[in-house]
């Protein structure tokens, strides 16, 4: 059966190339054409050999995501809606700031992790994205505003990316390899609900991707009320994980922060928070909450002015901002992945 040649690595294809009797090399050819020259037919890669096309004929396609529908909101936020063979969609996001375009990528359709606030886990996990479904969320829509380039990836769409370990590395590896998109270490960021053991591997594998941590309290109690997984994984494990993060890669972790109205907006939630990052090289995100059908709202001012007045205070910095995208129901974790054509 033919593979889907953007599932590969460059080191699998020089595997599968030295085993088919081919050049090494070949697979760097076959990147710089795919991912740096945008050229997906096989006859058209006119440096590779007659016998190194019809190899790759004969063992591979090339594919493409499906559009299938696309929605412009007033503050130019992008939201796309992608069918897959299955008859899932995805949802992928740009977001331009200035001479920034931030893509932000789903990583699988669904996610198990069943935060109570947010929308993607709502209808469960249904599965992993390819690498080729990850990869392709990116060339589709860099092709599309071409000659403009994507400054910033985020993994911040529908699913946990660490609970897609494998396939999401690889899509990174892809995307950073020099003789394809070549894409900047440091602008392709990883968002987490905190999944240690992965964190761990990320630790070891000293990638240079950005981590940033679905925080969303720093109570151990409320915390896990409102993400199950801290259960599993409790700030007191984390934070020690997230520590060695920054040390090894030398670079802060980020810290997202939803305020959601009477939940952990109080000055005791501030102070809890405060402590909590004393101890770790981070930046702190603050989100207003974007209200659904899902009983959380977003905090009224005085909530909010309460609780950043009292980070101030105690010396900590952050940003405080409302998501984008909000009337096309692409703004932060209202992303939903329709795991059944038309759902
Ligand atoms: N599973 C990963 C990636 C998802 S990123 C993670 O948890 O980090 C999506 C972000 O949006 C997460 O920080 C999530 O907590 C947040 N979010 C979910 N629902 C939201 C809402 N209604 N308003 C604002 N942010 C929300």
């Amino acid at each position: 059966m033919k593979q889907d040649l953007k599932n590969f690595t460059q080191e699998q294809l020089r595997e599968i190339f030295k085993t088919g009797g081919f050049a090494h090399y070949r697979a760097k050819q076959i990147f710089a054409w795919i991912y740096k020259r945008r050229v997906e037919d096989f006859e058209s890669m006119t440096d590779l050999s007659k016998d190194a096309r019809e190899f790759l004929k004969k063992n591979f396609f090339v594919s493409q995501l499906e559009l299938q529908n696309k929605e412009t909101s007033r503050d130019g936020t992008e939201k796309f809606l992608f069918g897959l063979d299955d008859g899932s969609a995805i949802e992928t996001v740009l977001i331009p700031e200035g001479t920034r375009h931030t893509l932000c990528i789903s990583s699988q359709v669904g996610c198990k992790f069943k935060c109570t606030f947010c929308m993607s886990g709502q209808g469960g996990l249904k599965r992993n994205l390819e690498v080729s479904e990850i990869i392709n969320q990116y060339l589709y829509v860099v092709d599309l505003i071409s000659p403009k380039e994507i400054t910033n990836i985020v993994f911040m769409g529908v699913g946990e990316p660490l609970d897609n370990f494998e396939n999401v590395l690889k899509a990174i590896k892809i995307l950073m390899n020099s003789s394809g998109v070549s894409f900047v270490k440091r602008r392709i960021c990883i968002s987490t609900c905190g999944l240690i053991p992965e964190i761990k591997k990320l630790i070891e594998l000293n990638l240079g991707v950005k981590l940033s941590i679905s925080l969303h309290s720093a109570d151990e109690d409320i915390r896990s009320k409102i993400m199950p997984v801290n259960k599993k994984y409790p700030l007191g494990e984390l934070l020690p994980t997230l520590k060695a993060f920054s040390k090894k890669e030398r670079y802060p972790v980020t810290f997202e922060y939803v305020l959601i109205k009477d939940l952990n907006t109080s000055k005791g939630d501030a102070i809890k928070l405060a402590k909590l990052l004393s101890g770790v090289r981070s930046k702190l995100n603050l989100i207003i909450y974007n209200a659904s059908f899902l009983k959380y709202r977003p905090p009224p001012k005085e909530q909010i002015d309460i609780f950043t007045a009292e980070l101030k205070k105690r010396g900590v910095f952050f940003t405080l901002r409302k998501s984008k995208g909000q009337d096309i129901s692409a703004a932060c974790g209202q992303l939903r992945a329709h795991w059944q054509k038309g759902a």
